[in-house]
């Protein structure tokens, strides 16, 4: 990339200050990030390599001749603040990797809520190398520092320019701990606390619990965790809203005089009166025995059972002969 085209594509005039260019150039990083703007990121890529040319310029403008070095001006490590220099060094921002773990839940730990062991894989920034891949080694100059930098100091201020013997010759081996990947696996292992009231397809999202992703300026990025939850069907129950609700079976009788009757909550067996003359589709309540910590209860939905053809001609007939009169049941 030559001067002109860097300038072009950061949208500014070759006589804008140091000052200005930093700060512009943070301002369109920040606005280009991949992490932030997807569409097209190769952008950041490019806004990255137009300030390196520009900066190397400033700093270097005779570049051919290190001799004529001037060793003034700032470097994109400046920018440290901001992004970390991997970025700088060619290693693409991925693409995101959510982690999905499916959880199983039974119907009562669905109304109560309950805690989950989790364990799961996930990458993270190998802390060796701080991602590089590469470590930085000695590379036996022994006109600087081993690494191309040389300190020189002008009364009070002190610069950082680039080695003359060595050019800044940069010698790095391969990360011994992540193989040169810049990331390692990590075992992750705890617990997830599911809310009472989950119903199956839920889903939970454990924020920046997942692989890594890149640095940003908050500091390293990572992906979420994603708990999707399935809840076991029960035979009676089922949560609708924030109540459970199941059906009782009465036959006339039993819904004419009123019984007694065991039901299934998600606390065990209960005994529930039914009083006299109750109508199909009453519905019995019982507190307390909805989702845990909302006003949700236990809605018991009464199926009144109707005699078949036969015993209901003897029961008008029945009814007929007691009045003299047909009487309608219902
Ligand atoms: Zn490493
Ligand atoms: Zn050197």
């Amino acid at each position: 990339m030559n001067l002109n085209e860097a300038y072009k594509i950061l949208q500014i005039k070759n006589d804008i200050s140091d000052d200005e260019l930093k700060t512009h150039y943070k301002s369109l990083a920040r606005k280009y990030h991949p992490d932030v703007y997807r569409d097209d990121p190769n952008k950041f890529k490019l806004i990255n390599e137009a300030y390196q040319t520009i900066t190397d310029h400033r700093e270097n403008p005779h570049k051919n001749n290190p001799q004529i070095n001037s060793g003034f001006g700032f470097s994109v490590q400046d920018l440290g603040d901001l992004f970390s220099s991997q970025f700088f060094n060619g290693r693409r921002a991925k693409q995101v990797q959510h982690i999905t773990i499916p959880v199983s839940i039974s119907f009562v730990e669905s109304v109560v809520g309950c805690e989950r062991p989790l364990k799961y894989d996930r990458t993270v920034k190998c802390a060796a190398c701080s991602g590089q891949g590469q470590k930085s080694r000695h590379n036996g100059c022994k006109s600087c520092d081993g690494f191309g930098k040389i300190k020189t100091q002008k009364g009070n201020v002190s610069f950082v320019g680039t080695c003359m013997k060595c050019y800044g010759r940069c010698e790095t081996d391969t990360c011994k701990i992540c193989n040169g990947e810049g990331e390692r696996t990590e075992n992750v292992t705890g617990t997830v606390n599911i809310a009472p009231g989950r119903h199956t397809d839920d889903t939970l999202s454990l924020r920046g619990r997942g692989n890594y992703i890149s640095d940003n300026m908050f500091g390293e990025n990572y992906s979420d965790v994603f708990i999707k939850i399935t809840v076991e069907k029960d035979d009676t129950l089922e949560l609708v809203g924030n109540d459970v609700v199941s059906h009782l079976h009465l036959t006339l009788l039993e819904a004419l005089r009123g019984c007694t009757q065991q039901v299934k909550t998600i606390d065990g067996m209960q005994e529930v009166t039914i009083s006299k003359m109750v109508k199909n589709k009453d519905e019995i309540q019982l507190s307390g025995l909805g989702v845990k910590n909302t006003p949700g209860t236990h809605r018991i939905i009464l199926d009144v059972q109707y005699p078949d053809q036969d015993t209901l001609d003897k029961i008008i007939s029945i009814l007929e002969k007691k009045n003299g009169d047909t009487v309608k049941l219902y």
